[in-house]
Formats: C-alpha cells, structure tokens, sequence
C-alpha cells in the first residue's frame, strides 16, 4: 500500500522562497566570517584529506585483525564472530594447526579470513564477542576502493590494517 504525504499548504510569505534563501545565506555569512576573524578552534571547513578530523576514544572504524608481540595471529578460528555479525560480513575458513608447530596447544587458525566492508555496519559485536582480542575496530573511516572487490577485506589485510596489539595473558605461550 504506497503512503501518500500530503503536499503542505504554504503561506503566501513561504511562497516568495526569498525569505528562506536569506536565511540560509546568513548562515553560510555567518560562518565565513567567523572563519576570517575568528579563533582557529571556530573554523568550520575542515581542508580533506589533508587534515583529519581528532575522532573521540572508542570511535568505530573498520574491523582488523591483530597479532601478538610475538607476531602470532590471536584469532583461533572459533568462528563467534562469524556467528553474531548481524549482516554477515565475516566469512572463516578454519585450518588445523600442525602437531610439529610451536602453537599447536592452539588447535585451530584461520586458512581464510574475509570481512565484506560493503556489508559490515560497524557494530562491533565483533569486537565484543571475541575470547582471545583478536579482532578489534580500529580508527579507520576512510575506506574507499575502485571496484567491489576492493572493499573484501582478506586474512593478509586485516592483519595488516591491525597491526600488533600487546597481550598480557600469553596464555598460548609454550609453558
Ligand atoms: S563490526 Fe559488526 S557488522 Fe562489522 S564485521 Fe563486526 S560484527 Fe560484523
Ligand atoms: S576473531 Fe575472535 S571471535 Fe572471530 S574467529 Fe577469531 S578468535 Fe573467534
């Protein structure tokens, strides 16, 4: 069943649309002036991407993968993540570790790991949900890409978009 809104019923002054048109210009004034003389804090027109905005503690950018200090992938492949992600970004193709490998306590790695940045809505439930801190949202907003493909992000991005992230626990160091 399609809604229909109805057209407002202007006055005769809104009619005239000048009024509305110098509003706004006395904004758009108001502002340029302030930029001219006024402080520097004040400024609204920030100069992209040459300057950046300061984005607050906590801000949710895109989802990346870490390693351990010691340079070990801290995902083990539980694949929580993959399960609680409301749009289904996250894909996991979990591997076996080696019996010879220095983790193989560690049992499980992901093979494959891909997040769909075209579906990911920066939840961070993630985040969240991850036992070992192995997936985190970083300060990354300024995604962009040329093709859809671009934007699929890999196991080897991830890793290097997260970077290393310190952990203190060490729980899958060899005893
Ligand atoms: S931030 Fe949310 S939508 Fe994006 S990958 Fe994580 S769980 Fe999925
Ligand atoms: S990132 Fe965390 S929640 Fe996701 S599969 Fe790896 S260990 Fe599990």
């Amino acid at each position: 069943m399609p809604l229909v809104v109805p057209r407002p019923n202007l006055t005769w002054w809104e009619k005239l649309y000048l009024p509305a048109f110098w509003k706004g210009f006395l904004v758009t004034a108001r502002h340029f002036v302030r930029m001219l003389f006024g402080r520097r804090d004040r400024r609204v027109v920030l100069e992209y991407p040459e300057q950046k905005r300061v984005l607050k503690k906590g801000y949710r950018g895109a989802p990346t993968l870490v390693r351990d200090q010691d340079g070990r992938e801290k995902c083990v492949s539980c694949q929580l993540c993959e399960f609680i992600c409301p749009p289904r970004a996250i894909k996991i193709w979990p591997e076996e570790i080696p019996a010879n490998d220095l983790h193989a306590k560690v049992e499980k790695r992901p093979l494959r790991f891909e997040i769909d940045m075209l579906r990911c809505i920066y939840c961070q439930l993630c985040e969240e949900v991850c036992p070992e801190m192995a997936i985190f949202l970083r300060d990354d907003y300024s995604l962009t890409g040329t093709s859809r493909a671009e934007l699929l992000h890999d196991k080897e991005k991830l890793l290097e978009m997260g970077g290393v992230m310190q952990d203190g626990i060490l729980k899958w160091n060899k005893k």
